[in-house]
This record gives C-alpha cells, sequence and structure tokens, in this order.
C-alpha cells in the first residue's frame, strides 16, 4: 500500500512551531510570549445580556473558545476570564418596553447565553464576572482615576479626560483630530471634549442605581471591563479578545482608562474578530438583519453551526449564506462519516500497524499545528481535516486496527482543539457511546442471525435500523452502519 499512498509534506518529526498572533496594537503578526512563563491570561467581552445573541455574536465567541483550547492544548496553563454586561443603555430600554426589571431580564439572557454556550461546544469560562456585582471595584478605580487627574466629575456624572492620555487612539490607529470628528455630545452630558467617555453616569427617573460619591447613578460601559479585567487577572494581561467593533471606543477606552490607573500595559495582545455578514453589511441586532441560534437550529445541527462559524479565519469577513451553511454541514457529515468508518474499523479490521500510515498522520498533525500557530488559521486546519478523510477513504481496505485506532485519535484530538464532535451527538440522542455501542451489539446480532440462515431476523432489525434511518452496509471488513 506504501506505494499508492500520497507522500506527506513533511519527513517524519512532528515539529510545533512558535505561535504568531496578530496584535491589533501592532498591526503586526507578533510571536506569543506570555507575560509569565506557561500562563495565559485572556479577558474576553462577553454578551450584553438584554437578548438572545445573534450568530455574529456567536462568531466571535467560538472564536474565543477555540483559541482559549488551542491555547491549552499547547500546554499553556490558561484562566478565561468573561464578563456579563448585565447593566447598560440597551437593557434598561428593552426593560421598559417590557415592563420586566433589569436584573431579571438580565438573569433570563444570562442563562440563555450559558445554555446556548453550550450547545455549541464552548467550555464556560473559569469566571463569568457580571457588572451588577462589581460596582465597588467599579467606584474605586474611578476614584483612583478622580485622584491622578484623568477623570472628572460634572453634574453627577463622570468623565474620563482623554486630552491626559497621551497615547489615546494609538489603538484604533486613527488621528485624534479624525476620532474627534466621529464623535458625538449627547443630551445633557457635560464633557470637556467629544471624546471624553462617561465612567459614571447620573441616576435618571425610573433607572436602576447604585450610591456612589458622585451620587446615585450607574456605571459606564467601558469602566466595567478594566476593574473586573484587573481584579480577576492583575494589572497586565497577555490577550484581551472582542469583535473588531469593539476596538474603538470600547478598547481604546479600556487601555486608556486601565493604563491611567496602574501606570503599566494592560494589555500585551490584542485580538479582534472580524465580521459575520450578511449581503455583505455586518450582521447586527441594530441593523435587524440577524439570525438567532435558535432560529439556525431549525435547520441545522449546532456542530454544523460551529463548523460554519470557524471555517474561514477569525480576522477575515464570514458572510452569511444558506449555501455555505449547507456546505458546512455535508463538509461535517464527511468527516463524521468517516470517524464512524473507523470506529468500525478499530474492532472489524484485522490487526495490524503500517510505519508508513503513521508517518502519513504525522505529516498532517505537523500542518494542523502550523496553521493554528500561524494566528489561529482555522480555515487551513480543517482543510488538514479533510485531508486525512481522504486518505483513510481512498486507503480505507489497507487499514487495519491499530492504523484506524490512532487515526480516530488524531481525529479526537484535533478535534477537541476546535471544538468539534465527530461522532453525530444528535443523531445518537447526545449519548454517543452507548449508542454506537447498542448498535455494534444489532449488528453482531443481525451477523449471527445470516450465518444460522435466519433471514428473518437480520431482514428484522435491518428493516428496524432501516425505519430509524439507519443504514446497514455490508462490506468486505463487514458490516457498518451509516445514518
Ligand atoms: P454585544 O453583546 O453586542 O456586546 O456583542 C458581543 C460580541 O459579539 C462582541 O465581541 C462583538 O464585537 C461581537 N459581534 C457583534 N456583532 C458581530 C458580527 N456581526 N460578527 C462578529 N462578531 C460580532
Ligand atoms: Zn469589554
Amino acid at each position: 500500500m506504501t506505494a499508492r499512498r500520497p507522500q506527506s509534506r513533511h519527513c517524519g518529526r512532528t515539529v510545533f512551531a512558535m505561535l504568531r498572533v496578530y496584535n491589533s496594537m501592532t498591526r503586526t503578526k507578533e510571536e506569543f510570549i506570555p507575560i509569565r512563563p506557561g500562563e495565559v491570561s485572556v479577558y474576553s467581552c462577553g454578551p450584553t445580556v438584554y437578548d438572545e445573541p445573534h450568530i455574529g455574536n456567536w462568531r466571535s465567541f467560538v472564536i474565543f473558545d477555540v483559541i482559549r483550547r488551542y491555547l491549552k492544548s499547547k500546554g499553556f496553563k490558561v484562566t478565561f476570564v468573561q464578563n456579563i454586561t448585565d447593566i447598560d443603555d440597551k437593557i434598561i430600554k428593552r426593560a421598559n418596553e417590557t415592563g420586566v426589571h433589569p436584573t431579571v431580564l438580565a438573569d433570563r439572557f444570562t442563562a440563555t447565553y450559558l445554555e446556548q454556550a453550550r450547545i455549541l461546544g464552548n467550555e464556560p469560562a473559569d469566571v463569568h464576572p457580571r457588572a451588577t456585582e462589581h460596582v465597588g471595584e467599579i467606584i474605586e478605580l474611578i476614584q483612583c482615576l478622580i485622584d491622578k487627574g484623568f477623570a472628572y466629575a460634572a453634574g453627577g456624572d463622570v468623565y474620563f479626560d482623554t486630552s491626559h492620555f497621551k497615547t489615546y487612539g494609538a489603538l484604533s490607529g486613527q488621528p485624534i483630530e479624525e476620532l474627534e470628528a466621529g464623535a458625538r455630545v449627547e443630551i445633557g452630558e457635560m464633557k470637556k471634549s467629544p471624546l471624553d467617555f462617561t465612567l459614571w453616569k447620573a441616576r435618571k427617573p425610573g433607572e436602576i442605581y447604585w450610591d456612589s460619591p458622585w451620587g446615585e447613578g450607574r456605571p459606564g460601559w467601558h469602566i466595567e471591563c478594566s476593574a473586573m479585567s484587573m481584579k480577576y487577572l492583575g494589572d497586565s494581561i497577555d490577550i484581551h479578545t472582542g469583535g473588531v467593533d469593539l476596538k474603538f471606543p470600547h478598547h481604546e477606552n479600556e487601555r486608556a482608562q486601565s493604563e491611567a490607573a496602574t501606570g503599566k500595559q494592560f494589555v500585551k495582545y490584542w485580538l479582534h474578530v472580524g465580521f459575520l455578514q450578511i449581503g455583505g453589511e455586518r450582521m447586527g441586532k441594530s441593523l435587524g438583519n440577524f439570525l438567532t441560534l435558535s432560529e439556525m437550529m431549525k435547520k441545522y445541527d449546532p456542530m454544523a453551526i460551529r463548523f460554519y462559524l470557524i471555517s474561514a479565519h477569525y480576522r477575515s469577513p464570514l458572510n452569511y449564506s444558506e449555501e455555505l451553511l449547507q456546505s458546512s454541514a455535508a463538509g461535517l457529515k464527511r468527516l463524521q462519516n468517516t470517524v464512524s468508518m473507523l470506529s468500525h474499523m478499530v474492532t472489524a479490521a484485522p490487526p495490524g500497524q503500517d510505519a508508513a500510515w503513521q508517518e502519513l498522520l504525522r505529516g498532517f498533525k505537523t500542518r494542523f499545528y502550523e496553521a493554528m500557530d500561524d494566528d489561529f488559521n482555522t480555515a487551513d486546519a480543517i482543510a488538514v481535516l479533510f485531508d486525512i478523510a481522504k486518505a483513510a477513504n481512498t486507503y480505507r481496505g489497507d487499514i487495519k486496527r491499530e492504523m484506524a485506532r490512532e487515526t480516530l485519535s488524531l481525529f479526537e484530538e484535533l478535534g477537541k482543539i476546535l471544538g468539534l464532535k465527530f461522532l453525530d451527538a444528535k443523531a445518537a440522542g447526545g449519548d454517543t457511546e452507548l449508542v454506537e455501542g447498542l448498535l455494534r451489539i444489532l449488528l453482531d446480532l443481525r451477523e449471527e442471525a445470516r450465518k444460522g440462515k435466519d433471514w428473518k431476523t437480520a431482514d428484522h432489525i435491518r428493516d428496524a435500523l432501516s425505519s430509524l434511518g439507519i443504514t446497514i452496509e455490508d462490506t468486505p471488513l463487514g458490516p457498518r452502519y451509516r445514518r
């Protein structure tokens, strides 16, 4: 079989190159060197919980999860913090419109977020801090900024004084004049400059509020992330993530207020996810062009949706179209069928290993890690999965038991990094291993019946499985099933 098999582009050894990440701050790909060797701190901007997230939001949240999984797979001890914005203008507006208390509304959609994250295969953060539970820390940080001359109180509000922070605008890379031209001052605001931003908002009638040294009110949005990042991860962190829309003003403001308060670098690497677009335009709640996960799940398996969301490099825009989703679903199915075939071969194929096959697998593995080391290139990493499947299908007749086992475990290792499950969990009712095991028992019983010429029992098993959407295929290696 060696002569027929395509040669691996790599000759043998698995070499893990260094990880390079695109840093929005320097606008270059840099070697990733964490602040503390072996440890990585990640702060990821989480959802504003006034409604169900749309799949554009999910693109960002799923990518953050893949980045975290990959860092872990490289042996880093990762601490991943993702906030829940449970108080802001949108929550108050929606609460007023629906007559639901803002806290009840936020709790409801926090639960929705966490449940949908689970369904999509995201691991829960190490901490999911909520803004309303950190008002004390937020007030302390604002006071520190006032004491250091970086913030001022006016009319019950507190504003950050951007003119005092010399490198304001460095993250978004735009000149101050351009940022100023795009900034707006809302009615009633008493900012010194349109670029100054609110740290504390004075209470408005009917709004939820907390006591503070500047009167009753509530925190601004940007300050919550600085306060919670510092509380759980320290003054300086390795990675801060968000969608590209957060670069300005949210992250620019987070950076300004954090570095003004501590005098230290706030974030070493800023990572921003490109938009999921529909008809060439960003998908967004305010644009009304969005789809939720619940809507998508009526048609597609959550794993297929995840597969689609990571199918492009994270910094490129990703278009939404039915065709792309269908092709992602079909692609995932191809991988699942290969994995199912291999798991069948682990028991049905004759024992045996093959050094050339092992070398081929090592080559695939190297390519996968190289793709991920190149700024988390999931698109190229997924292409490697298809190449493994192609090789396994091309040489299925030659694959022996140990070869199948090793290929399966490679699928499992690489799938885990992307958060993908290749055994069809939905079809298996969520208990894949058990169902796979039961199916094998039925197939063995059918084989015994056939050997004993008990066609009635054999046909009964085949027809009963067929009515459940499971087809039995008789192959030279024995029967296997396909969903
Ligand atoms: P929000 O709940 O609005 O604060 O957004 C949650 C996350 O989704 C943030 O990181 C946003 O940058 C990100 N996001 C919003 N819209 C999109 C989109 N169309 N594509 C990708 N990410 C998005
Ligand atoms: Zn944030």
